[in-house]
């Protein structure tokens, strides 16, 4: 058709021929973006967002950065694509970048286009190394959307693919919560028990290859676990022979105030695995990241792993740019700087709100848990009203905030607030003013 389509086709083009993503489909009603500047992004009607979770992208930068624009456009036009097998300058001065920001001693790498792939190849590589086979992941995580990553994924998005046991080799430690502990501990009494009982499980099972978690847990409500629990959790894999694979896949990249979360502990994984924030989310990449020991065993063991769009020049460039803006912008002192405006912020609002249970986070990564029953810690959802797509109390808070020009998003029963690291004060004070009134919503459901 010549004619530009209204948004109405749009939307309807869009839910007749696209599977929209973790939803029945019937409820899938998406808005028509058409644009985007800095922290904003606007749909058809000239409506602007103010994206107060960056869309769970994290993208660091915001819209519209010229200088990862000019690098993807400059990219495309000396080399759009070439084998993986091939040396390319975009892979060398990304590899070399890297080894600047990410923890010291990992130094092999192997770039994926999403998370999940880069989990794919951190399990293989893993299972390969060690020659053993069983996985420990924690519950209220999330890994990726396939076979092996999905079956990590300690939250309900695994529960459709668990019949016929093909999930098989991934087994789950409690979760880190000590707002609510699984294992009904108070810290710091609790001598940080659920790094015991991840002990206790490697202990008690054989063949295990490696242990995987996220450092400061993502979608599941940023859940940060006490100062004590990642230098234990690495000595317990030390003494037991199990690689650490830490998940940075939203953590990293300056979200939590350092350029990786383990970072604010000094531990050191086996392998680390992130994406999203790695390009600012402008373009597809994914990183699995691993010590120079693992690299070695792989000199002469064959590295039975690859993809065509791995190392994809468009992919690498933008990448160095986005590296590079972040630190002529300082974006991880701002994330600490700027993080801890919006943390008090979004704390001043407890004593407001009954429905609130907790408020936490860690540099510009905050969540804010609803309850029934602040004494009681009752969830206003279940994982199950999620599973069966019923429209919960934070979707009808989040969708009263898109209607204030905010968007922010909702899982279970929390928020993730997650806003890209050059967002001013200002905005954070709009996005938290207008969640004050949204709130509401909650507060007359209790
Ligand atoms: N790990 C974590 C911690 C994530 O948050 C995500 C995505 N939300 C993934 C892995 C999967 O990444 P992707 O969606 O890029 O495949």
């Amino acid at each position: 058709p010549d004619q530009p389509m209204t948004t109405q086709e749009v939307v309807e083009w869009t839910k007749k021929l696209n599977y929209g993503t973790w939803r029945y489909q019937k409820s899938w009603n998406p808005m028509h973006i058409v644009d985007a500047e800095g922290c904003y992004f606007t749909d058809a009607n000239g409506k602007r967002y103010l994206d107060f979770s960056a869309q769970l992208m994290c993208s660091n930068l915001g819209h519209k950065n010229a200088a990862v624009i000019k690098a993807i456009a400059d990219q495309a036009q000396k080399l759009a694509y070439i084998m993986p097998s091939y040396a390319t300058d975009a892979r060398v001065e990304l590899s070399r970048l890297l080894l600047e920001v990410l923890p010291e001693g990992i130094t092999k790498f192997f770039f994926t286009t999403s998370g999940t792939e880069a989990n794919e190849a951190a399990f293989k590589i893993a299972r390969m190394y060690t020659g053993k086979t069983k996985i420990i992941a924690r519950y209220r995580s999330y890994h990726g959307s396939t076979m092996a990553s999905i079956a990590a994924t300690g939250d309900p998005r695994r529960w459709a693919m668990e019949p016929g046991g093909k999930g098989q080799g991934f087994l789950f430690a409690p979760e880190v919560n000590c707002y609510k502990c699984p294992i009904k501990h108070t810290y710091p009494e609790c001598g940080i028990a659920c790094a015991d009982y991840l002990e206790h499980m490697i202990e008690n099972e054989s063949d295990v290859a490696a242990v995987i978690v996220e450092p400061v847990v993502g979608t599941n409500g940023v859940l940060v676990p006490p100062k004590e629990y990642f230098p234990k959790l690495r000595e317990i894999c030390d003494r037991r022979g199990v690689l650490l694979i830490a998940d940075e896949v939203m953590s990293g990249w300056g979200r939590t105030g350092e350029w990786f979360a383990v970072d604010h502990w000094g531990v050191k994984p086996d392998i680390l695995v992130t994406a999203k924030g790695i390009t600012s989310a402008y373009v597809p990449l994914g990183l699995c990241a691993t010590t120079g020991k693992i690299a070695e065993y792989f000199e002469d063991h064959f590295f039975a792993h690859g993809h065509t769009y791995e190392a994809h020049p468009i992919t690498l460039a933008p990448a160095v740019a986005a590296i590079r803006e972040m630190q002529r912008l300082n974006l991880i002192n701002r994330a600490k700087e700027v993080g801890a405006y919006l943390g008090e912020k979004l704390k001043a609002l407890k004593p407001k709100h009954p429905s609130i249970g907790e408020v936490r986070g860690l540099g510009m990564f905050w969540a804010i848990e609803l309850v029934r029953d602040q004494e009681k810690k009752t969830p206003f959802n279940t994982k199950q009203d999620k599973v069966d797509g019923k429209a919960t109390v934070v979707d009808q808070v989040a969708a009263e905030m898109l209607k204030r020009g905010v968007s922010i998003q909702a899982w279970i029963s929390h928020f993730v607030i997650a806003p890209p690291l050059i967002i001013e004060k200002a905005e954070i004070d709009t996005a938290v003013d207008a969640l004050d009134q949204a709130l509401a919503i909650a507060d007359k459901a209790l």
